[in-house]
């Protein structure tokens, strides 16, 4: 039974192309690129994600990274437990208040560059759980990258999030980091 989600299948080769190559100028022997688009081709693929699951939709994210979806084919195999090691926080789940201050620790221990996904309606925006001890969405302690909605969502709302992703990280400049408006932002989340 093939597969449900066929990614960069070059339809005129056998071969499978895992990603095409950057813009650039290619000759006889050569290829020549800008020295972003190099490495954000490496970032995005090779992500390192750290799963911070703690319901539902921690489910649906095992299925996502088991044989039938497959996050390895996005060269995301190698799911990390220690924050100093991975650059992708993936949050699944209802997040209490008690446990606001653990997920920014976390975020705190990952070293830059890092990405943030806030998978589901809980770890978006507290989902159904409109109450006095739940977290109204992650981005009250740290910033988010993509939101992927559903409560729960499948795993290709997950796989399609997790590409989007990619491209971030793909089209991110190597100055972003260094900026003031990416200075701004740590600040308004108090991190230096
Ligand atoms: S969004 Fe829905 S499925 Fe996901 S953790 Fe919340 S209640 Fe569970």
């Amino acid at each position: 039974m093939s597969r449900p989600v066929q990614y960069n299948l070059n339809s005129e080769s056998k071969v499978k192309i895992v990603k095409e190559a950057p813009e650039g100028f290619p000759g006889e022997g050569f290829f020549a690129t800008s020295l972003n688009k190099v490495v954000g081709l490496g970032r995005q693929n090779s992500i390192w994600p750290l799963p911070f699951a703690t319901s539902c939709c921690g489910i649906e994210f095992m299925a996502t990274i088991a044989s039938h979806y497959d996050i390895a084919r996005f060269g995301a195999e190698r799911v990390g437990f220690s924050p100093r090691q991975c650059d992708l926080l993936m949050v699944m789940g209802t997040i209490a208040k008690k446990m606001g201050p653990v997920v920014k620790q976390v975020y705190l221990q990952m070293a830059e560059p890092r990405w943030v996904i806030a998978i589901g309606a809980c770890a978006s925006s507290g989902g159904i759980f409109d109450t006095y001890s739940v977290l109204q969405g992650i981005d009250q302690v740290i910033p988010v990258d993509v939101y992927v909605p559903g409560c729960p969502p499948r795993p290709e709302a997950i796989i399609d999030g997790f590409m989007r992703i990619q491209e971030l990280v793909g089209e991110e400049s190597l100055r972003r980091r260094n900026g003031e408006k990416y200075k701004e932002l740590m600040g308004s989340y108090g991190i230096q």
